[in-house]
């Protein structure tokens, strides 16, 4: 058996991802009490994954959770290696040389496709593309929208779909002394979008939206949330699963869908519309509508899918984003389930070739956590839990992540070895520390929490790396 740990030789963990997952990981860690220390490689400089650049920038209370990751980047045991990327500076492979452990919590940092012709139509985005755009995450600080039409439409109902539909529909003077990044509130501001359409494949007990979030809708300044009556009619099964207590959201949802069927004269409007999916984008040179074919719902209570009717409908538009879930992005030498966009994993546990003929085993050391370990769902919260389940698996395992008489890893000593030969300009928590104190001078003229930097030069510059 390899030497116990101690606490001039800890066990070297490596933490790919600096989201909320990367963050709870490290808490669950540090709170095992054995002897630890954590590497946290970041691609940006910039840590706290979605809670910075996902959450939406008039949802500040959600942003709170970043004291608790300040907190946790406090302990001894902590590092942070920002503007580092797994795949790209360092391989997958190297890092199992120079951690006893690796733990992926990279998220989910891609869209799923919707699969239809025209889809790629300029005019036609993701939301992922919006919500990084307005949030200055530096990969979409190029993106343009044009918010010269009068129509623009959402495909889904979940809560990301309420985000973007939110800021769609909020005046400049509402979003001003949010983090909205400077380049997209003022872009907003020019914008003549009078119509929103929110679009479901499935009827108003199914959508995905939580009862808080779409109840924002009924206090937007500048917008009206409308839904036509006629579309809140329910089936047999629907109101089953609205009698359920498992249909509490729905049941909820549907009561603030009641309270939207007469407009209020706003110069903007947000419509909610059900049982329509999209058969095909058109435009001549960009996207000019959107075709979809009318559904019903079919199969048991909760277990209702969305059948097309026949009947087809024509929206014209010059503006849509496809909001219908995100999916994983590979790294190269990490198992990855193509199908669900995750990484293979038993309980938090990596493993080979999940989906295949060929199901492998457990690979010794590599955990994952998060988004990427279970899909994209849940709130932040829920990623706590989940990283719990990890750390669990990694502590029972924890006697067999050292080979018997093996060495101690190296850890982000060797890293930056690495790193270094290799021209990487990585930084360090207080380099970030400088980042986010820039930031926060950047927004006080303005009354803004903070002015993001959007690029990665600049942040790099704030650091003084
Ligand atoms: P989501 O909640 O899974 O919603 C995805 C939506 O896309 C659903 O309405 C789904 O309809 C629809 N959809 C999927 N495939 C489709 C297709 N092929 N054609 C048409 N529609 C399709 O995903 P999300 O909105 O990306 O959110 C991800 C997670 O982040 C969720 O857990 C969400 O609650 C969370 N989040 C929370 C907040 C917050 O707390 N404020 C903010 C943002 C995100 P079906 O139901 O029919 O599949």
């Amino acid at each position: 058996m390899a030497e116990p740990e101690t606490a001039k030789n800890p066990l070297q963990v490596a933490v790919v991802g600096a989201g909320p997952s990367g963050f709870y990981a490290t808490e669950a860690l540090i709170k095992s009490g054995r002897a630890v220390r954590i590497d946290m490689i970041e691609r940006l400089p910039a840590p706290f994954g979605l809670v910075r650049n996902g959450v939406a920038p008039d949802h500040p209370k959600l942003k709170q959770a970043i004291g608790v990751y300040q907190k946790i980047a406090q302990n001894p045991e902590f590092n942070f290696i920002g503007n580092v990327t797994v795949g790209r500076d360092v391989t997958a492979a190297e890092l199992r040389g120079t951690h006893d452990a690796v733990i992926y919590t990279c998220g989910s940092e891609t869209d799923r496709k919707l699969g239809v012709a025209g889809e790629d139509l300029p005019g036609s985005h993701t939301a992922t593309e919006l919500v990084g755009w307005y949030n200055g995450h530096p990969d979409y600080r190029d993106r343009s929208f044009d918010f010269s039409h009068e129509t623009a439409v959402i495909i889904g109902q979940g809560n990301v779909a309420a985000d973007a539909a939110r800021i769609l529909a909020k005046s400049p003077d509402e979003l001003k002394n949010t983090d909205i990044a400077a380049h997209a509130l003022e872009a907003l501001a020019e914008s003549r979008i009078r119509e929103i359409h929110v679009v479901g494949r499935r009827g108003p007990a199914q959508a995905k939206f939580t009862s808080k979030e779409l109840r924002e809708f009924l206090s937007i300044g500048n917008c009206d949330a409308v839904v036509d009556a006629a579309e809140l009619e329910l089936n047999p099964q629907s109101e089953r699963e609205i009698a359920d207590k498992a249909g509490a959201m729905g049941k909820k949802n549907l009561e603030l869908f009641r309270q939207m069927t007469a407009g209020g004269g706003k110069p903007r409007v947000c419509r909610f519309t059900f049982l329509k999916s999209p058969l095909h984008l058109e435009g001549a040179a960009r996207l000019e509508r959107v075709v979809f074919a009318e559904n019903s719902l079919s199969g048991d209570a909760f277990e209702q899918a969305a059948r097309p009717t026949g009947e087809t409908f024509a929206l014209e538009c010059g503006l849509l984003f496809r909001s219908i879930g995100y999916r994983g992005v590979a790294i190269e030498g990490v198992p990855f389930d193509e199908k669900r966009g995750v990484f293979p994993n038993d309980a938090g546990r990596m493993i080979e070739n999940a989906g295949s003929a060929e199901k492998g085993g457990v690979v010794r050391g590599v955990y994952t956590a998060g988004w990427i370990k279970r899909g994209p769902s849940g709130i932040i919260g829920t990623n706590r839990a989940c990283a719990v389940e990890t750390v669990g698996a990694l502590l029972d395992d924890w006697p067999d992540l050292r080979a018997p008489d093996a060495a101690p890893k190296p850890g982000a000593a060797k890293l930056y070895e690495m790193l270094d030969g290799r021209g990487v300009r990585h930084i360090n928590y207080a380099q970030w520390q400088a980042i986010d104190a820039a930031e926060i001078k950047r927004g006080e003229p303005k009354q803004k929490p903070r002015e993001k930097f959007t690029r990665v030069e600049e942040m790099l510059a704030a650091a003084g790396a």
